[in-house]
């Protein structure tokens, strides 16, 4: 990633004065996807979901449970899954993933945020997760970065990505939060799944894919993602370069 990429893709989207960057989470802060897309393809299989692959699961990330069975279920079935069926799946979903090994924080995350603060910019978290544990983890895996008063969460938000509702959720609480005046240009997004990109692209907001999994670099800057790395180590190294082309 050279300026010269950097400048470019700031100057097609237009201006960016920056307070705060929206972090996604799963795939992002942590490399946490790997189990989410193994524990929903072995949940399709036992139930009889049978076209449902571990790299389908990459292009659901960010949906809501009940989102991507439904699509699953229409395809394969030709209708809906019963809000019974829903919480079955998804119960056991929940139930393998939390058999898992707890997942490890994504290298170069900790380093990106710690200097993403020390730049005076604020980091906040912007996540479909609900796992109850979440802010102890986050706490011990990042100490001293997040308030939970800037974290949106699965509590937070109805629709869920594809929609820029959770995006848009997260620009109110900051401008709640610091009394300031509400706009996408006082935030980047930082996104690792095609919805995540598509939602944050929505809410108006920079966005910045990166590409943490086995999808193709298309899948995420076809969704409109201004600029992409191949890593957050990558991003971590290049932060430097991007805040100063964002203060000029
Ligand atoms: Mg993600």
């Amino acid at each position: 990633m050279t300026q010269a990429q950097i400048t470019q893709a700031l100057r097609s989207y237009g201006s960016v004065h920056l307070q705060a960057v929206m972090f996604d989470m799963d795939g992002v802060l942590y490399d946490s996807m790997k189990n989410h897309a193994s524990c929903w393809h072995q949940a399709m299989q036992h139930f009889k979901f049978t076209q449902f692959s571990k790299e389908e699961a990459y292009m659901h990330e960010g949906r809501t449970g009940a989102g991507t069975i439904n699509i699953v279920s229409q395809r394969e079935r030709g209708h809906d899954a019963t809000p019974e069926e829903i919480a079955e799946i998804y119960a056991y979903k929940a139930e393998l993933f939390n058999k898992c090994d707890p997942a490890p924080p994504m290298p170069g995350a900790y380093e990106l945020l710690q200097k993403v603060k020390a730049s005076g910019i604020t980091p906040m978290i912007v996540t479909g997760s609900g796992q109850k544990s979440l802010l102890g983890r986050l706490n011990t895996h990042f100490p001293d970065i997040f308030r939970p008063e800037l974290m949106v969460t699965a509590f937070d938000v109805k629709k869920g990505k594809p929609n820029p509702e959770p995006y848009l959720m997260g620009m109110q609480k900051f401008a709640h939060y610091q009394s300031c005046e509400l706009s996408p240009s006082h935030f980047i997004v930082v996104e690792n799944a095609p919805l995540g990109v598509q939602a944050a692209v929505a809410a108006g907001v920079f966005t910045i894919a990166v590409n943490t999994g086995p999808l193709p670099d298309e899948a995420l800057l076809s969704q409109g993602a201004n600029l992409l790395f191949p890593s957050m180590q990558s991003l971590c190294d290049h932060w430097e370069l991007l805040f100063s082309c964002l203060s000029h």
